[in-house]
């Protein structure tokens, strides 16, 4: 009998990897994103099976995700997508390449990087040319330019931007003018700066929707992990993690009695429920409940009753033939935890970050 864990499959986490290289030209280099705990499977063993598939880059959002990936021997180029400037110099002492995204943080950086005696210190730059998230201004150029030509202390090795829409085929439009603004403002920064830098635009979505924006490297996450934004992408990709748990106990409720806080659900028949060992605790939010979701309970749907708790939460079991200790399949390769999430109104980014610690993951190698 097993408990509640994520099952995370490393060889569909090499078929992915695969599958995504295999739509790039050769020489255009791929990065890995590991933020998040590497989206909920685990930040140490994604990233060294990663480490081990050949991946040319790692990713993640802050630098104490990056000095744990150090501190467990990736020996890769990290990027830090969203570094706060008071860890720049945690990021030079580690060896680690930031993402710079204002002015005055070229300015942090160019002046910790003198006082660390730095030469050539390498940084990426991101450049806002719609998703209006972190970025500097294309007109901030000429004040990126000057600061940069008074210094040796830094180089540039990498100007990014974010699409904001590259899975929407509606917005085509829109992604086409950002990829336009980034070729003009790369163009310009190449002229100026008199060498070449890695440019890269396109996450999962991007890459799989736009080939024009692979340039020379290219900025993988969900799709490490099975998704593709787009059912026709998830036909070649695998989901490589399965959260599963058992039910704890049974219970036959009367017709009238509720069930779960704020008596939530009403039993309008005589039912029988089942308790499954797993809860908001542990990142099954309270959008899941009032039947919103269904898990697998021996080959059988069972609907959430009310409200979801801390640490278990109650499905109608009424016509399972099922008893305590079974298996309950939340989400695996074929009840996707995209479509898990978006029944329920959200993302499988979301659901998959959201898995807490004490959700135990098992690695599975072959
Ligand atoms: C998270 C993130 C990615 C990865 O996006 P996916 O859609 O998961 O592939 C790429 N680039 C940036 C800047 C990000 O923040």
């Amino acid at each position: 009998m097993q408990g509640t864990r994520l099952e995370v499959n490393l060889k569909a986490l090499e078929h992915n990897f695969n599958y995504l290289k295999s739509q790039l030209d050769p020489g255009v280099l791929f990065m890995a994103v590991v933020k998040a705990n590497a989206y909920g499977h685990g930040i140490i063993e994604i990233s060294k099976k990663l480490q081990e598939l050949g991946t040319d880059y790692f990713a993640v959002a802050y630098t104490e995700e990056a000095i744990e990936l150090r501190d467990t021997g990736i020996t890769k180029p990290i990027l830090v997508l969203h570094p706060q400037s008071h860890t720049l110099v945690d990021c030079i002492q580690r060896c680690v390449e930031p993402v710079i995204y204002s002015v005055d943080m070229l300015d942090n950086i160019l002046a910790f990087a003198k006082a660390e005696s730095q030469k050539n210190y390498p940084i990426h730059l991101e450049f806002n040319t719609g998703l209006n998230r972190i970025g500097i201004e294309l007109e901030e150029i000429d004040q990126v330019l000057e600061l940069l030509s008074n210094t040796d202390a830094v180089k540039v090795r990498g100007v990014q931007s974010h699409l904001a829409a590259s899975e929407d085929h509606d917005e085509r439009e829109f992604t086409e003018s950002q990829l336009d603004a980034f070729e003009k403002v790369t163009q310009q920064l190449e002229e100026k700066l008199g060498y070449k830098f890695l440019k890269h635009t396109d996450n999962t979505s991007g890459i799989l929707n736009y080939k024009a924006g692979h340039h020379s490297m290219v900025r993988s996450g969900i799709g490490l992990y099975g998704y593709g934004n787009d059912l026709e992408h998830d036909k070649h990709l695998m989901p490589v993690g399965s959260l599963k748990s058992q039910v704890s106990q049974l219970r036959e409720v009367k017709k009238g009695a509720s069930i779960s806080y704020n008596r939530s659900h009403k039993a309008t028949t005589d039912m029988k429920i089942a308790v499954i060992a797993l809860g908001h605790g542990d990142g099954i939010n309270r959008i899941y409940g009032y039947g919103n979701a269904q898990v697998k309970i021996n080959g059988s749907w069972a609907p959430t009753l009310g409200i979801i708790c801390m640490d278990m939460f109650m499905v109608d079991v009424t016509d399972i033939d099922c008893k305590v200790g079974d298996e309950v399949i939340i989400f695996d390769e074929k009840h996707t935890a995209r479509d898990l999430a978006e029944n329920a109104g959200t993302i499988s980014y979301e659901l998959l970050t959201g898995i807490q610690k004490r959700v135990q993951r098992e690695y599975i190698i072959s």
